[in-house]
């Protein structure tokens, strides 16, 4: 509070790291240069902790602030003098602004870190010119701007909540979608009251896992595409109708099947499909309401019916076939195998994070999460790169709010490629993450050294090698004991599980294990030809 000390000056990067503190900011990442500099020290004396980190898109897909309301994102400052940069913004963010004073900045930060967790979450973006950094100003030109107060919490319309209940009970095959949103809302506590009171069948999308465990004995998981396909009504909880979920259409749904969107976001009501029912509200909020209905007229799905029938055939069929799998002895190992040897020892509490083609479909169906908020993926758009920054971000809260719990973070081989010096990163701080890394040599897929040898004999590698390729046998292990972490190259199953065994057990390093695959390794067979990757 610089009030009452008026002839004072202050600098502006001071002002900047205040009006974050003053929003209870306590974690910021960053790529310093002139002047930026200036503010992450500042930050640093007001007791924000930097973090800096080494690729700029690692570092972007960060939150400025990770901690205490889930992953809302804001901008970083850039020394840019044009006023392109805030209009380019414009499109990816829900505030972008450039102040026009140093005095002007702690209003703009409110409002973005506001815009940010108001409503759906989002990116917001402040554009600091250069010049105000190093500016020094008088104190009591900088006027005291407040906290900005938690989200107003919205709950659906009456008449919608009642026709959605009746929707529902009146459901022959209902499912329960639940997405991040619900995870967002810590909703928690309200959505596994209603999976369980009413015994309903559920599905997390990759980022609402855990939100009710997925060793749920409701969580169909693992019969996925049979409950989209006949379910005959679908109740969306904070879970969009993009790519993910197949755009909400046939041949993936039933043509007439009912949606029930509940969702924060207006706009998102009617996306790809016209919804039987919208709740628009707080997940959590509208949750509540929906149970309050169904308390009213005593009643469940009945557990014996036809459609859990299905579902619980279906799951242990697939069940046993990812077991049957991951029971191969032959080497090298295939994607099943590591991931079971890997879920083997996956402590409870901890926090995956995944990214890649194979790895992260595949890792999510064997990988179990048991807590919200707990994984973090390449989600809504697929993008390859931010796996190491969001394990960064996980890790420091981690780390300062409940020693000994990890990270695990697993990554393909290509995926780990855009990030990987950000493993320096994770040194420098000493973070507790594991990396794995699952290496097929590639891309999708990849070529064992034989075949690279002999495909090279006669001819230039940028002729021959198909762009898929990348080169067999690299020891990504040793970027991680370049700076002092541990490293593991293992191609046995038995390796596998003794250095993960030693990685868990050694909470005073990072380490990376390098995890040889089959380069041709793939997915299961599918059931259906639109379940392949080219129509994903
Ligand atoms: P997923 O990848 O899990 O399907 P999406 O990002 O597609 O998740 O969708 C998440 C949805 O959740 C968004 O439409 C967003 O508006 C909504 N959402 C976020 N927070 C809340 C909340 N507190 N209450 C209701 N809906 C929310
Ligand atoms: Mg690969």
């Amino acid at each position: 509070n610089f009030a009452e000390r008026s002839e004072e000056q202050v600098s502006g990067a001071k002002v900047i790291a205040q009006a974050l503190k003053t929003q209870d900011v306590e974690y910021v990442f960053g790529i310093v240069g002139i002047p930026v500099t200036e503010i992450a020290i500042a930050a640093q004396q007001l007791g924000i902790k930097y973090i800096g980190m080494r690729n700029e898109q690692a570092a972007r897909s960060l939150p400025c602030c990770f901690w205490p309301r889930s992953h809302p994102r804001l901008g970083w400052y850039g020394k840019c003098k044009r006023e392109l940069l805030v209009e380019a913004c414009r499109l990816y963010t829900k505030f972008s602004a450039r102040p026009s004073s140093i005095e002007a900045v702690p209003f703009v930060i409110e409002k973005a870190v506001r815009s940010s967790i108001y409503g759906r979450p989002g990116a917001c973006y402040v554009d600091i010119p250069a010049d105000f950094v190093n500016l020094q100003v008088n104190v009591s030109s900088i006027k005291h701007v407040e906290r900005c107060m938690s989200p107003p919490i919205s709950m659906a319309e009456t008449s919608a909540v009642c026709t959605a209940a009746s929707v529902i009970k009146n459901a022959k095959q209902p499912l329960l979608i639940i997405g991040k949103g619900a995870a967002y809302a810590h909703a928690e506590e309200s959505i596994q009251k209603l999976v369980e009171q009413y015994k309903l069948p559920f599905l997390p999308t990759p980022m609402g896992k855990g939100v009710v465990p997925d060793n749920h004995p409701y969580c169909v998981g693992a019969a996925r595409s049979r409950a989209l396909q006949f379910a005959d009504v679908i109740v969306l909880f904070g879970a969009r109708l993009n790519w993910i979920l197949h755009f909400g259409l046939p041949p993936r749904y039933q043509p007439d099947v009912k949606f029930i969107q509940v969702d924060i976001c207006a706009e998102e009501l009617g996306n790809n499909v016209k919804p039987a029912v919208t709740l628009l509200g707080d997940i959590n909020a509208v949750t509540k309401q929906l149970l309050e209905e169904f308390d009213k007229t005593p009643w469940q799905y009945p557990p014996e019916s036809k459609w859990w029938k299905t579902l619980r055939e279906k799951m242990k069929s697939n069940e046993a076939a990812s077991k049957e799998l991951a029971s191969r002895e032959s080497l090298p190992m295939n994607y099943y195998t590591v991931f079971y040897h890997v879920q083997e020892q996956l402590p409870r509490d901890c926090f995956v994070v995944s990214e890649g083609a194979n790895t992260m479909d595949i890792g999510r169906t064997v990988l179990q999460n048991y807590l919200p908020r707990h994984r973090l993926d390449a989600g809504t758009f697929g993008t390859m790169g931010v796996g190491l920054g969001f394990a960064i971000a996980a890790a420091m809260v981690a780390k300062d709010r409940s020693p000994g719990q990890r990270v695990i973070c697993v990554e393909g081989d290509s995926a780990f490629g855009f990030s990987g010096m950000e493993v320096e990163t994770i040194c420098r701080y000493n973070l507790p993450i594991i990396l794995l890394v699952v290496n097929n040599n590639g891309i999708y897929q990849g070529f064992d050294t034989d075949t690279w040898k002999e495909m090279l004999k006669f001819q230039d590698a940028a002729s021959v090698v198909p762009p898929m390729c990348l080169l067999p046998n690299s020891h990504y292990e040793q970027v991680m004991t370049a700076f002092g972490g541990k490293g593991y190259f293992v191609k046995t199953p038995e390796e596998l599980q003794k250095s993960l065994r030693q990685s868990l057990a050694d909470t005073a390093k990072p380490s990376l294990i390098n995890i040889m695959i089959e380069p041709q390794a793939t997915r299961k067979t599918q059931d259906f030809h639109w379940l392949t990757r080219s129509n994903m």
